[in-house]
């Protein structure tokens, strides 16, 4: 038996080492798609892991070629990386292979030369491209329900304008009917209720404020026979008339009811006695000297009105009594004749 040099020692024991590197680098290896092929691109071997994706027994990968395995659109992919390898690069590229069971397969591709043979690694992508799939299909289903909130949202904004047209529409028939409510249906001019809303106010402002308030009661003389005489029709063409005549004789500010009836009522707004009586006067004489259908037919041979003038002063206490100083006012005028004004 020869003894051994140290140095004859020392390359058995690298020796030794290396083989364990080798041995423990082949374990790694073989718990991966695994592949070792010659430099002209046939299989030589395959790790168990690699045989499995590739669906082939050993004996048969070792008849085929690498492209053998290759789908047609990623030949030129591959060449181009069997090129690089062969240039000293390490390649890393995603492919497909085709599977012998399962079809075209997506990989990644890891490839290197290394003592003239081309070590490949396939990494099966499929679980990882179908969570890229399903990541797909998620952002998919996110843009869908997007998009179908932007038009929920539209379609929200189209009932919301039409919402709103209709309140407006609501507001608007809200004030017509208000409008109404305060409106005499002949003459249009406003009727008994708002006459007495507006005294009211009027009233109280006066007692506030001691401005001057006077109020005209104002009814057609013999009207009952100029409608018997000439029909209720033309009755009330003439009430409307007067309804006219009263609003342009008063001023823009006094207010100019119907009563009721015949009769019609103005309140005069920070108006004194004498003020009130030029007005009365001029409303008198507007409509004397109008013309009305068939009015020498009256009794008097015209359509007049007879007026009674009241105004707010410290006797007068309420809007009651103020409207009958007004009537008293307006039956003096008919008593005394008729056409005439009293206050
Ligand atoms: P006086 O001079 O004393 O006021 O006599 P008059 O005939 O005007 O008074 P009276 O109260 O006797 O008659 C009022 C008439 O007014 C009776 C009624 O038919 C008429 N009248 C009341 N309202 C209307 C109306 O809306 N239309 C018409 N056409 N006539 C009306
Ligand atoms: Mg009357
Ligand atoms: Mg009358």
């Amino acid at each position: 038996m020869t003894s051994l040099s140290p140095e004859e020692i020392r390359t058995k024991v690298e020796a030794l080492e290396k083989e364990i590197r080798l041995q423990r680098s082949i374990l790694e290896v073989l718990q991966e798609p695994f592949f070792i092929l010659n430099r002209k691109g046939d299989f030589i071997k395959g790790t168990p892991k690699g045989m499995k994706l590739l669906g082939y027994p050993p004996e048969e990968i070792q008849q085929m070629a690498f492209m053998d395995v290759i789908p047609l659109e990623d030949l030129s992919r591959i060449q181009e990386g069997f090129e690089e390898m062969e240039q000293g690069k390490d390649v890393r590229f995603r492919i497909h292979i085709i599977s012998r069971f399962i079809g075209q397969t997506p990989v990644e591709f890891f490839g290197t030369l290394r003592q003239n043979a081309f070590f490949i690694t396939l990494r099966d992508l499929r679980e990882r491209i179908e969570v890229e799939e399903e990541l797909e299909r998620t952002k998919r289903v996110f843009t869908e329900k997007i998009r179908e909130r932007d038009l929920y949202a539209r379609e929200l904004q189209v009932i919301r304008d039409l919402y709103k047209g209709k309140l407006e529409e609501i507001e608007r028939m809200k004030e017509e009917a208000v409008r109404l409510s305060y409106t005499d249906d002949l003459t249009g001019i406003y009727n008994h209720r708002f006459f007495i809303e507006q005294l009211t106010l009027e009233v109280e402002r006066q007692r506030r404020y001691s401005t001057p308030l006077s109020l005209l009661m104002i009814d057609i003389d013999y009207f009952k026979h100029y409608n018997d005489t000439n029909g209720h029709l033309a009755g009330d063409q003439v009430l409307k008339d007067i309804a006219i005549l009263i609003q342009r004789g008063v001023r823009q500010s006094d207010i100019v009811a119907r009563y009721g009836g015949e009769e019609f009522s103005a309140i005069l707004i920070n108006t004194g006695r004498e003020t009130a009586l030029e007005i009365a006067e001029r409303v008198r004489r507007m409509v004397a000297d109008a013309r009305f259908a068939n009015e020498n037919a009256q009794p008097n041979k015209d359509l007049t009105v007879s007026l009674g003038v009241a105004t707010f002063s410290s006797p007068i206490s309420n809007l009651t009594d103020l409207i009958r100083e007004a009537d008293h006012a307006l039956y003096r005028a008919k008593k005394n004749g008729r056409n005439r004004i009293e206050g």
